[in-house]
Formats: C-alpha cells, sequence, structure tokens
C-alpha cells in the first residue's frame, strides 16, 4: 500500500491538461486567472516561501479573508511539501497564540485587515500577502524553476483545519492530500460535473466549506468564483453576473436570499446547503421556488461531505441529508451495535476522507466503525441518513430525552426572539432540567407559554432568562459553559411552577 502517489500536484497536472481554462474569479474585483496562470503563480508563491521558511516540512498560516490568494497558497504549499493552516480572521488574541503555537506555524502570511492581530500574536516571521507573488501575471521576479514539486504524501499533513468550536475549543484537524482528492472525487459523482461548472465561495476558507471547492475545482478543471463575504443582494448579483452554476451556503444565508425573493437563474445546478440543520420550511421553500438545493451532512474531520441529498431526493423527503457520499461509509451505532432502519444512533464514518488524527492535545474518537461524530441520526429503510443533532445536545430530564435543537427551534418560532441557547442544567429532581438563554424584547413567562403550545410537557424550558447577547466563543459559536453560568448566576432568572 504505497503512501507515496508519484505525480506532483494538482495544479501542475491540471495546467498541462487545459491551461487557458478559467481557474479562479475575484467576483469583486472583477480579475479572472487561467491555470496556466495560477500554475505561475503557484511556482512563484513556492519559489518565495522556500526561500523564507526552514526545509519542506514547514507549517504556513493564513490570517486571510476569502481571497483566490488563499487557493494559491493551498496550492504553493502542496507543491512545496509544506502545510497550509488557514486560522479564523476574528480570532481573540490568545486563542490565535495557541492555535499559532498548536500547529507550529514557521511562517504567518497575513492580510491587510489581519496586520495588527498578527503583528501582535505571531512568535514566527509574518509576511503580508501583497508582497507574496500571488498575481497571476507568472513571470514575477521571484519565479524559478528550480523548486522540485513535492510527491504527494498519503498521510503527510497538507492541510490543517480548526472545527467550529461548538461542543468546545476548536480542535485542529489534520488532513491529508488523500483526504482532500477523496473528497473531490466523491463530490462528484454526487453532484456530477460540467465542463461550463463554476462554484461560487462565499464562505469563509478556514472553514472546510470555503476551502473544498478550490480542491474540487483544479480537479475537475472548472472555476471557483471567489467573494470576499455574504450579503443577499451582492451575492444574487453574482450568481446571475458571473454566471455560477454551483454555491455552497449556510441556512441562514439561503433563507435571506429566498426572503430577498431570489428566483435562481436557469443556469444554476445546485446550492449546496451545509454546516447545520436545514429545516423542512426552508427544503419546502426551495422547492416553492425551483431552488435546486442540496442538503449536505459533513464535518471538518471527513473533509467535508459525508452525505449529499439531490434536490428530487431533498424535495421528496424533506429533512434527509440523504445517501452517504462514494468511498464514505455510514453506521449508525447504539450500544456498541450496529442500529437497523430508523434506529436512532450515534453516527460513525469510515472512509478515505476521514482525517487521521488532531493536532496537539485532542484524540480524535475512533471506534470499530471508524470515527464518532458526536451526532445522533438514522437510515432509513432506504439507507438516506437523517441527521437529528448532537449526542452533547440531549437533555435527559426526568428519564425523557429531549434535543435542546428542538426547543431552541419553538423558542426561536416567537416573533421577538433574536436568538437563544438551550443547555441542560442540573436539577436535583429530574437530574437535568432544560433551561434557555434568550435575546429578544420579550418576558421568560411569554416564552415558556409559547414552548407550551409547540412541545411536550417535559421539553419546555423550566429556567428562561433574558440577556442582551448569547456569549460567543472566538469562532462565533455560543459558549455553552458560559450559557450555563449565565441561568445559574444570581436569582435573576425565573422558575416558575
Ligand atoms: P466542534 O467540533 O469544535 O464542536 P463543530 O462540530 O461545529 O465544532 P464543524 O466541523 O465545522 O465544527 O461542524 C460539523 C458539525 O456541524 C457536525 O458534526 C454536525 O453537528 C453539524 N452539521 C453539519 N451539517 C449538518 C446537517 N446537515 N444537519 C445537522 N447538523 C449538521
Ligand atoms: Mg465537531
Amino acid at each position: 500500500d504505497p503512501v507515496e502517489w508519484p505525480t506532483k500536484d494538482l495544479v501542475t497536472h491540471r495546467a498541462s491538461a487545459t491551461p487557458d481554462r478559467t481557474a479562479m474569479v475575484a467576483a469583486d474585483a472583477g480579475d479572472e486567472t487561467t491555470y496556466r496562470e495560477l500554475d505561475a503563480a503557484v511556482d512563484s508563491v513556492a519559489a518565495d516561501l522556500d526561500r523564507r521558511l526552514d526545509g519542506t516540512d514547514a507549517t504556513v498560516a493564513a490570517l486571510l479573508p476569502t481571497r483566490p490568494a488563499v487557493g494559491t497558497l493551498l496550492f504553493a504549499t502542496m507543491r512545496l511539501g509544506a502545510t497550509l493552516a488557514p486560522l479564523h480572521v476574528e480570532l481573540d488574541a490568545a486563542t490565535l497564540r495557541s492555535q499559532l503555537s498548536t500547529v507550529d506555524a514557521d511562517l504567518l502570511v497575513c492580510g491587510p485587515s489581519t496586520r495588527d492581530l498578527a503583528a501582535e500574536t505571531a512568535t514566527c516571521p509574518v509576511v503580508s500577502v501583497a508582497d507574496l507573488p500571488v498575481r497571476p501575471d507568472g513571470a514575477g521576479p521571484n519565479r524559478r524553476a528550480d523548486v522540485t514539486p513535492a510527491r504527494l504524501s498519503r498521510t503527510d499533513t497538507q492541510l490543517v483545519i480548526f472545527t467550529s468550536g461548538t461542543t468546545s475549543e476548536p480542535k485542529g484537524v489534520r488532513l491529508t492530500v488523500g483526504n482532500l482528492v477523496a473528497s473531490a472525487v466523491a463530490s462528484s459523482y454526487r453532484l456530477g460535473v460540467l465542463p461550463t461548472d463554476r462554484w461560487l465561495v462565499c464562505l469563509p476558507t478556514y472553514h472546510m466549506g470555503g476551502l473544498a471547492p478550490f480542491v474540487r475545482s483544479a480537479l475537475y478543471g472548472t472555476t471557483v468564483v471567489v467573494q470576499r463575504s455574504f450579503d443577499a443582494d451582492g451575492t444574487r448579483q453574482v450568481i446571475a453576473d458571473r454566471s455560477v452554476t454551483g454555491v455552497s451556503l449556510v441556512p441562514t444565508m439561503l433563507s435571506r436570499l429566498l426572503d430577498a425573493d431570489w428566483e435562481p437563474p436557469a443556469s444554476l445546478r445546485f446550492v449546496l446547503l451545509g454546516g447545520g440543520p436545514a429545516s423542512e420550511a426552508l427544503i419546502e421553500r426551495c422547492r416553492q421556488r425551483g431552488v435546486p438545493v442540496c442538503p449536505t451532512y459533513g464535518m471538518t474531520e471527513t473533509a467535508s461531505q459525508i452525505a449529499t441529498a439531490r434536490p428530487e431526493t431533498a424535495f421528496e423527503h424533506a429533512g434527509t441529508v440523504g445517501q452517504p457520499l462514494a468511498f464514505t461509509e455510514v453506521t449508525v451505532v447504539a450500544d456498541g451495535e450496529p442500529c437497523g432502519p430508523g434506529e436512532p444512533g450515534e453516527i460513525a464514518v469510515d472512509g478515505p476522507t476521514v482525517t487521521p488524527g488532531y493536532l496537539g492535545g485532542d484524540g480524535a474518537a475512533f471506534g470499530e466503525f471508524g470515527f464518532r461524530t458526536g451526532d445522533l441520526g438514522y437510515r432509513d429503510a432506504d439507507g438516506r441518513l437523517w441527521v437529528e443533532g448532537r449526542v452533547d445536545d440531549q437533555i435527559v430530564t426526568g428519564g425523557e430525552n429531549v434535543d435542546a435543537n428542538t426547543v431552541a427551534a419553538a423558542v426561536r418560532d416567537h416573533p421577538a426572539v433574536e436568538d437563544v441557547s438551550v443547555v441542560d442544567l442540573p436539577d436535583e429532581e429530574w437530574g437535568q432540567q432544560v433551561a434557555a438563554l434568550v435575546v429578544g424584547d420579550v418576558s421568560p413567562t411569554a416564552v415558556r407559554d409559547h414552548c407550551a403550545e409547540r412541545l411536550a410537557p417535559y421539553e419546555v424550558p423550566k429556567t428562561v432568562r433574558v440577556d442582551d447577547a448569547l456569549p460567543r466563543t472566538a469562532s462565533g459559536t455560543v459558549d455553552r459553559e458560559a450559557v450555563r453560568s449565565r441561568l445559574t448566576a444570581g436569582d435573576a432568572h425565573e422558575r416558575p411552577g
């Protein structure tokens, strides 16, 4: 079982096969880069990085917004045999310092908006992306022919991406070239590829959802259209003006597009919808509006998609994420045994997209059936996967199982509620109780009454507290430990009945 592929990086092959096809488009600036130009830029950047780094096992961290340069850096580190670690651009200094140390960065690439943060935190050299020859004009002063492309290793870490930090501190996930290529190939089996494909990226490139389309497009010989950040009007315009055929979105983005009366152009083949649960109502709106939605379930540890439903499946079975992708094996496990159809359990994933592990202290949870995702779900009789939330979101109160997300969705349904976090609190009588921290111009009693009309009695939050904002982690997800302490702090909260 050879661990090295006798091959060069993806862009070398792509540029020799179809040099004149468009690799990347910067939607905001309008410039287009062909694969020939990308290949030259990758060469220049690899040579430049090579001069700055000591040895090829180096790690290049990046603190960059969603720009084509991130793709260039990914392929340049691939050509050099180095690792890329794109970091969240809105981290606080302490978290950034700790992530730089976790990835053991040898160089940090910053942009104009992250220069100060980089200077304040990095213990390694910092270079501005503007000083790297990322421009696609090719023969810059640093162009050098003597970077021998690395042999691609199926076991070396190509990429480190941090998880979103929903359940605890973000974990640094190692991904190999093998993980990335397997994921791109598997995605093509489910979504198909057309030579005219243009995949819009408006998600952050420090998450898998934003970075994966660069790998896929290089492998397919298609185009990535890069938009710095999502906004409903701007993104709608880009989709129309740049003949976008596919886009990756999270549910709130899609919902905002639909609020803005979006009618997708005929050229749009798919909206890959992931990152969190999509409500049945959202899928139904897509059906009515003719949006070719492909709900997907994925995670950083599997280099993105695990299962993806095509639109016809999504509309016929609203709420499913469809069949597992090619090569990916999904087993639902309860009490150590695989579950039958319809039986819920923890989702385990095996296959070539699964990470070899985390960096730093975190041990990945591998079991008999592969990587244990920490998510709950079931397969139906036809094998479609249904995701029901996280194991950690299950609250057991008086022997009843309550899913915190179901409760949160009911609370959020109240017109005056802007945001909510539902957690478990210790309860003398019931073991655990359901508790909600709510943001909005609403009283705790009104929230409870609203829930009582929609939920089973045991699902109605026993403790409700209204606050100005939810406490969040550095990566923007709700800090549930802090939510718990706010709910238990003082006696301002209400414990009716
Ligand atoms: P951390 O691992 O640090 O707690 P995280 O799990 O949120 O953070 P990501 O890897 O970005 O970090 O997110 C993957 C998770 O997102 C999945 O494990 C799952 O809980 C959730 N998720 C993704 N897609 C879906 C979906 N279609 N339906 C429900 N949940 C989803
Ligand atoms: Mg996770």
